[in-house]
């Protein structure tokens, strides 16, 4: 199988996963008081340190690690799918938002 991933490469997505927290934030720089929600597939947590200013960004990431879209299991993709449905409601609802769909 191709992969882009370098030998020594350490995914931060799967630290977060795994709980692991860097003081340093070089490793990882997400903190686990930004997972918002997890289950047994997936964890979704508020992008922490980029896009500050877009309040709720969030991202759901699976909790096996998958380098790319071509390896992603369709039925994990459809549960990330219905989480950021979930998290989209639940973003509406707090920051009481209105969609603009065209
Ligand atoms: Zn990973």
């Amino acid at each position: 199988m191709y992969t882009h991933m370098p030998p020594d490469y350490t995914c931060p997505f799967c630290l977060v996963v795994q709980g692991i927290e860097d003081p340093n934030n070089k490793l990882v720089q997400s903190k686990q008081q930004d997972i918002i929600y997890q289950d047994e597939y997936v964890t979704a947590l508020i992008a922490a340190l980029w896009w500050p200013n877009n309040k709720g960004h969030v991202i759901i990431i699976p909790n096996r690690h998958y380098e790319n879209i071509f390896d992603l299991p369709l039925d994990i993709a459809a549960h990330i799918h219905k989480i950021a449905q979930r998290v989209s409601y639940a973003l509406k609802d707090c920051y009481k938002v209105r969609w603009n769909l065209h």
